[in-house]
Formats: structure tokens, sequence, C-alpha cells
């Protein structure tokens, strides 16, 4: 039979070779390129033309009895059709190299540990549409009610039935909290399968996953693409999380893959949060999606009350040095009582360093990294000015670059490392914890967690990656030191800030004690703040719903971004108008917005401009997007990402 096999190679993907007709779509086998030996996947794609039939080379075989799995392989192809991705780089995603060599099968089989669920777990438990084939389910419960339980409760059951289960959790770093329940439940340690796992687990897991001896993984996003070959269910905790969102490489949003993965597999999925996206809600609000609501929290812990500190009329404390230290006198007062009383306290600012930007203070000209257009990060821990895009760390001279003014360079504003200074000089008895991005691997996290559970710090400084997840019974104080930030940049910032600081108010009062949540802020009439003191979440979601059907934007529209770039300024402007030129021909069916120069400019040395396409719903934006660009040429100097969906602005 002749067929085309799918190998990653340049731009092309698909070759065509004589293939033994008892292999199966799907197969991974192995065939002569040019004078290499190469893989890859047999695929449905017939060869079309007959004269080149006598030229056709043989297969060199399938390895082994590999192949993924007819689903997988749907999966495959339905996913580059949607991203627009090329087969080839996707292949890389589906079947990752080296994992392929035999290695031994063995695991621990896990061995559920019931728990008294509460009467609220119970009914969300009996609530959920497990048995009836494709089904999403939306476990929305507040923080803290309890909702892992739940799901581990369906994992359960579907484990019983000898079918597999994958979990998908937002920030690996989450896992360790993760990783520490799921043994007390199920006796073993989770299998994880993320980028940090080593080759020899990786091909380990992929090869038992394929073969159906490991029935349960617990992943990132790349969790999608493994062998599943009976997945029986699929857990998404925290749906609403942005990180969902991959952007390098193929762009993706891996919630929304996954609910297509188990609609391919005829499967039910959980979508577990406490904040539902927008994109969630309205689907359940038309009824394509079952929502199970859980409305108070696990042993009936109270809500935390939540706060506005106006800083328009709140002072900020001052420092020796004359300095203000980003804390308002209420707040501070807050601490120290938190202190007084053996409670923990958690200050959450989402900027990493010590402080955001550097200025020459005679000219005012700002130092922006030399290959991109953003700010440096002055961190003093390493001393350095670091770019938070490209990873450049530099050595700042105090010689200003632009008016020569020797010793004129100051930094301004307040990252974590800066507060973390200004908590010492104002509660020196405390014993406090930064954790960031900067210092915070998986290997520690446990480490770090445990201090804070075992209460060796008072006051934990933190960034986004303590907002979530995670439970720290005697944390009753939450302080957000910047509670605009964020606010007004793009699409979904408004909904980004609200999850975010809902998330973050959620980590205070989980255990017997009530938490208070404070949240600093020039802007206390902005809608999200308004709608959190007032526990109003309805009110904002309905309003920020309406808006977004009055501009025809997700979800009640289709976006895709276009990022076109390369070394030369002009020609990727060129390239840009042209696109924008051709698109126009299509308005009939798209708006076109763009070019503009992107937020980021420069990115890694290379200019970048933005298109912006947005259509109806029922529209196949990918279809129209890639007729217009049939009808370009794209010199191989540029770049042109296709971003679908997108969520990221910049
Ligand atoms: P959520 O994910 O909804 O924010 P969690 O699942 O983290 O909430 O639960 C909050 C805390 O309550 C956790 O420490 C968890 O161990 C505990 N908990 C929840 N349900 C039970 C239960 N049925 N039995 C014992 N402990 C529970
Ligand atoms: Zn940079």
């Amino acid at each position: 039979m002749q067929r085309k096999v799918l190998i990653d190679f340049k731009d092309k993907s698909l070759f065509d070779y004589n293939v033994p007709d008892d292999l199966e779509v799907g197969a991974i086998v192995e065939v002569p390129f040019g004078r290499q030996k190469r893989q890859g996947i047999v695929t449905d794609y017939k060869i079309d033309t007959l004269l080149e039939k006598l030229k056709i080379k043989d297969i060199y075989g399938q390895i082994d009895d590999f192949a993924l799995p007819k689903v997988s392989y749907d999966f495959l192809r339905w996913f580059c059709d949607y991203n627009m991705a090329p087969m080839g780089q996707a292949l890389k995603m589906f079947v990752p190299s080296n994992v392929l060599k035999k290695t031994k099968l063995e695991f621990e089989t896990p061995n559920f540990h019931d728990v008294t669920l509460s009467q609220t777990q119970k009914d969300a438990y009996n609530a959920l549409i497990l048995d009836n084939g494709f089904k999403v389910n939306v476990l929305n419960g507040v923080t803290g009610s309890g909702k892992t339980e739940v799901y581990f409760k369906a994992i359960d059951e579907v484990l019983k039935q000898g079918k597999q289960v994958l979990v998908m959790l937002p920030e690996i770093a989450l896992t360790s909290q993760f990783e520490i329940r799921f043994k007390q439940r199920f006796e073993v340690n989770p299998l994880l399968w993320h980028s940090e796992i080593g080759l020899k687990d990786k091909k380990k897991i992929y090869q038992g996953v394929m073969k159906g001896k490991v029935n349960i993984i617990a992943g990132a996003r790349s969790g999608l693409f493994l062998p599943f070959n009976d997945l029986g269910l699929i857990i998404i905790d925290e749906e609403h999380d942005h990180s969902y969102k991959q952007e390098d490489g193929i762009t993706y949003q891996a919630r929304d893959m996954a609910i297509t993965r188990a609609y391919l597999g005829d499967i039910p999925i959980i979508l577990s949060t406490a904040t539902p996206s927008l994109e969630t809600i309205a689907n359940v609000r038309l009824e394509k999606y079952h929502e199970v609501k859980m409305l108070s929290r696990y042993k009936n812990a109270s809500m935390p009350d939540i706060k506005v500190i106006d800083l328009r009329e709140n002072k900020i404390v001052k420092l020796e040095k004359g300095d203000g230290s980003s804390i308002s006198t209420e707040l501070l007062s807050e601490l120290k009582k938190n202190l007084e009383q053996g409670e923990q306290s958690l200050l959450f600012l989402n900027r990493r360093g010590y402080a955001p930007i550097t200025l020459c203070k005679a000219c005012g000209e700002k130092v922006l990294c030399p290959d991109c257009s953003v700010a440096l990060v002055y961190h003093k821990e390493t001393g350095c000015h670091h770019c938070h895009l490209c990873g450049n760390k530099l050595i700042l001279s105090q010689k200003c670059k632009h008016c020569g003014e020797e010793g004129a360079m100051i930094s301004v504003g307040c990252g974590v490392e800066k507060l973390q200074d200004a908590v010492k000089e104002l509660l020196p008895e405390a014993r406090i914890l930064t954790i960031s991005a900067d210092n915070f691997s998986r290997k520690q996290a446990g480490e770090l967690f445990s201090k804070i559970l075992n209460q060796e710090v008072d006051i934990i400084i933190g960034t986004q990656i303590l907002a979530k997840g995670h439970h720290f019974p005697n944390l009753t104080l939450v302080g957000v030191i910047d509670a605009d930030l964020g606010v007004n940049v793009d699409l979904r910032s408004s909904e980004r800030t609200y999850q975010l600081l809902e998330q973050v108010s959620g980590r205070a009062g989980r255990g017997d004690k009530k938490g208070r949540v404070y949240l600093q802020s020039y802007n206390t009439n902005h809608p999200v703040i308004k709608s959190l003191v007032n526990r109003d979440i309805d009110g904002f979601i309905n309003n920020e719903l309406k808006s977004r059907e009055m501009l025809h934007m997700p979800p009640y529209g289709r976006l895709a971004g276009l990022v076109i770039s390369g070394l030369n300024e002009q020609k990727v402007m060129e390239l840009s108008e042209n696109i924008v030129r051709v698109a126009k021909k299509y308005q009939k069916v798209i708006e076109v917005f763009g070019p503009i120069p992107a937020l980021i400019f420069r990115l890694k040395t290379k200019y970048r401009f933005r298109v912006l396409m947005k259509s109806k719903k029922d529209i196949k934006l990918q279809k129209v997007i890639s007729d217009i660009l049939k009808e370009i040429n794209i010199p191989s100097s540029l770049k042109i990402k296709i971003d679908i969906d997108p969520y990221n602005f910049m």
C-alpha cells in the first residue's frame, strides 16, 4: 500500500513510501531518507500521482510494535489544523525524540484510600456526569472548598474501570502539594510528565502509557500528546490559568485542546476552578458545559473578608532613608497584629527583582535591554540588570549612556526584593521568606513549603507563584501591594486581574481562623476591585461578558494574531503591510487590524509587527488566514507566527 509518511523535515513533512498492508495509520516506522534512516508515522494521506509510484521506496519497518493510537493520530491531525501548525513540528510533540528505545516497564499500582467527603463534596461528586461519553464538567468551587478530593474520587472510579486518567496542572511548580496529597490518597507517587523529567523516566512513562501499563499521569500541557490507548478521564486543574496557553513554538491553548482530546476519545473531562474563565462561563450558559458548584469551604471555614485600602487616603509608611515602603499604615498595623498573634501573612506583589525601572536622573532616559525594547529590571540578589524577556544579564555603569552624566542612574518602582528590605526594616523581628521565579525551582518547592507549613516563617512575600493552589492553614492575612497592577492592558486583563486577586485572596483563612485580605489601590472604583470587595462576582462577569459581546470579542467572536518578525525593520514592515493589503480582500468575513509595531517592538534583536484578525464564531478563521498567506511571498529571513485565540498581545 502506498502512503505518505509523516517525517519532521524542514518545511515539508509528508513523504511517499510503500507501507506493508497490515500496518495501520499511526504506526511508528523507520524509513530510508536520502542516505539517512529516519523515524516517521504512517498517515492516512494517500499518494496522489500515479507516475511517482515506481520510484517509491519501501519503509524499513515498524519500530517494535510502537504506534500512535487512532485517537492520538486523529488528535494530531486536528491539532495541526486548528493551530495552523506544521505537522512535522507537531510530530516532535507526539513522538518526542529518544523515547522509543526499549526499556523495562514496571510501575507501582495506585491503591485508593477512601476519605469521608463532606456533604458539599458528596453532592458535587454525585452531580458530575462521568458515564455518558464526552461531557465537559465544570467543577466550580470556591477556594478551599475541597475540589481536589472530589476529582480524586472521580479518578478512582475511572481507574477501577481499568481506564487511564490524565490530570493537567497549570504550573508544575504547584505539583509539590499535589504530589503529597496524591500520595496520601493513592499510596504511590504520581507519575509526572513535564519538560524537566529525565530521559530515562520519559522513555518509561511514554512507553508505559502507550502499552497501557501506566494508568494515571499528572502532567503539564505536553501531557496531552501522550499516546493514551484507553484514556477514560481528563482533569484540568485551575482551568482558568493562563499558563495553559503555550506561547513558545507552536502556540496552543492546552485547556481547549484537552476538551477536543476528550471529545475525540468520547470521554468526560472535568475543569476544576474557583474562578472560571469567561470562555467556560459562556459555554455553561449556553448549556454546552455541565456546571457543578461548591459554594462553601471544606469544614465550613469562612471566606475571607476583603477590604480595599485607598492609597490616595492611606499613607505609605516611610523608611529611614526617606523612601516609601509600598506598605500602607493600615496594612502595616495588620501585619503587626498577625505577628503578635503568631499567624502568618502573605504579601503579594507580582514583580520580580528589586526595581522594575532604571533611569538617568539628569536626562530621564530609561535603560532598555540592548536586544529588546523593554526596561531592564535591577536584581539585588545578582547585582545585575536583567531582561525578563530574553534573559540578558548586564552590569550597568553609573554613567548615563544617553547624556553622559556620571553617577546619575537611579532605580525606581518596587519589586519583591525591595519589598523584602522594607519589611525587614519595619518589622525586624519577623521571619521573612520571599518566593519568586528567581529563587524557586521544583526541587526546592517542597522544602520552602514545609518551612511555611512548619511555622518557620511569619511573612511570605511572593509573586504569582504563590497566588494559586497552595494550602497554608495558619495563613490568615493577605496584603496585595499593588492591586492595580495589570488592569487595563489587553482584552483579558480585567478577567486575569480578577482571577489572580480572587485566587490570592483565597489563600487567607483556610484553617480554623478567619482570613483578612487588604487590596492596596489607587483606583478603588475599578470594576474588578469593586466586585471583589462587594463579593459581586456575577455582576463583574455579566458586565465583562456584555462588553465582549458588544465588541464581538472572544468568547463571542474569533481572534487570531499574526506576529511578523525579522532583523530588517523595513522588510518586516513591508511584509506586514502586504499581509494586511491582501487580508482586506476578505473583509466580508474578517476584520483586520494593523499592522502596528508590537508593544515589544524588538525582541531578541528582531523587529516585530502585529496584525490582528477578527471574525464571527461560525467562520473558519484558519482557512481564511491560510488563503491569505498563500497569496504572499514570505522571504526566508522573516517569520510569521500565527496565534489562534491569542492571550498575549505584546
Ligand atoms: P480547593 O482545591 O477547592 O481550593 P482543596 O482541595 O485544596 O480546596 O481543599 C482544602 C483543604 O481541605 C485541603 O487541605 C484538603 O486536604 C482538605 N480537605 C478537603 N476535603 C477533605 C476531606 N474530605 N477530608 C479531609 N480533608 C479534606
Ligand atoms: Zn532582552
